[in-house]
């Protein structure tokens, strides 16, 4: 489509060939409605039945907890949403760096007469059990911590998170939206009860996410309807994507271990390039992915450096991706204490397996000549 680099797979990634296969059958001819007896209908449905056990394998679930939505986003409203509604007051904890998938329907339940409680970060954009612990001195209903941050790459400590929630009897959700495909992801190791994922950030189709669920939560569903998924997510269901998500997740789950240590390494060429620049790079010091590279220079703002990268041949995202329009500094960098006027100047490459050693040496070499001249501009200005 267009000979720029493409550096923003947090963002969204490129289809897998292998999944696009595996989707064309679905695309054309005669479909049927998976909720039809006949010959066309049974198709669909097996069809689905197979993305199910796919997506269950890939995070060590059992496909009868695979609730498929149409998005990560709907999965985490769902999560949130879904258990809220079953009350009419309670208390959620969240932490302070969550995506807007989650804090947008937990500040929701704040209509309805919910308390909303924010875990604090520690400086690294840690969740430490002792921040979750002194939350939950008083009773929470729910509580979300994401896997993987989508902006910095941090890694939680979900397991030790969620055994600390299960002590208080808390239903315990994590997006693991971007940790899919980058790291390990097992739904029973993790300690939870619910689990978020999308497919168009393991090289699916957009328009497919999935809500894996421990069985005995009630939740309530967003969509009322025909009763598809258990009745959890009325409508009829998108096959082509849903089979697409199921073929990724397979890939995924098959080039774990290479993928991982590729990605691992082109982080690290940048990083050690960066480092030259001197860069500040956010969540260093702990586990982070190994595509996720967050980092900012002091006086150049993240927007005015992604645009002249942009107009250069480089793709990345300044702050989050997702609410890119916005020109407030990052929420999650604020709530690990940086300061604004740094945040402001973030800036996130995000690697996916086809980036290669090349484009990182030009990344590095545009990012430096980049620099001097926006560093020019500004002293002409001041
Ligand atoms: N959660 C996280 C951590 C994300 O990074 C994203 C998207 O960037 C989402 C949820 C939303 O997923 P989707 O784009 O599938 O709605």
């Amino acid at each position: 489509m267009s000979s720029a680099v493409y550096l923003d797979n947090n963002g969204t990634t490129a289809l897998e060939p292998r999944v696009l296969q595996a989707m064309l059958p679905y695309l054309s001819g005669q479909q049927g409605n998976a909720t039809s007896r006949h010959i066309f209908g049974r198709a669909a449905r097996n069809a689905i039945d197979q993305a199910r056990e796919q997506v269950a394998d890939a995070v060590g679930a059992h496909p009868s907890q695979v609730v498929f939505t149409g998005s990560g986003t709907e999965a985490d409203n769902l999560a949130i949403s879904g258990v809220g509604n079953t009350q009419t007051s309670g208390r959620i904890a969240i932490s302070s760096i969550e995506h807007p998938a989650v804090t947008k329907p937990a500040q929701a339940l704040a209509w309805q007469n919910w308390k909303v409680a924010k875990i604090a970060s520690n400086r690294d954009g840690q969740i430490e059990k002792a921040a979750l612990a002194a939350i939950l001195e008083e009773r929470a209903d729910i509580v979300s911590v994401m896997l993987a941050n989508n902006e910095t790459g941090v890694i939680q400590d979900i397991a030790a998170l969620g055994e600390i929630a299960r002590g208080h009897k808390t239903y315990m959700h994590t997006d693991a939206v971007q940790a899919l495909g980058k790291i390990n992801v097992d739904f029973v190791d993790l300690n939870i009860h619910a689990m978020s994922l999308s497919s168009h950030k393991i090289n699916g189709p957009q328009g497919a996410g999935a809500l894996i669920l421990d069985k005995r939560i009630d939740i309530r569903p967003l969509l009322y309807g025909g009763g598809q998924e258990k009745g959890l997510r009325s409508g009829s269901e998108n096959i082509a994507a849903i089979v697409g998500f199921g073929a990724a997740c397979a890939i995924a789950s098959h080039d774990i271990q290479q993928r991982t240590s590729k990605l691992r390494t082109l982080r690290d060429r940048l990083e050690h390039g960066l480092k030259q620049l001197d860069a500040t790079v956010f969540g260093a010091a702990v586990e982070r992915l190994p595509n996720t590279s967050f980092f900012a220079f002091g006086g150049i703002e993240g927007e005015t450096l992604v645009m002249a990268l942009d107009r250069q041949g480089f793709a990345v995202a300044s702050g989050s991706a997702c609410s890119s329009d916005s020109t407030e500094p990052s929420h999650v960098l604020l709530a690990m204490g940086v300061d604004p006027d740094l945040a402001r100047g973030a800036v996130r490459v995000s690697f996916g397996s086809h980036n290669t050693a090349e484009e990182v040496d030009a990344f590095l070499h545009t990012l430096h000549h980049e620099l001097s001249r926006l560093r020019k501009l500004t002293a002409i200005a001041v």
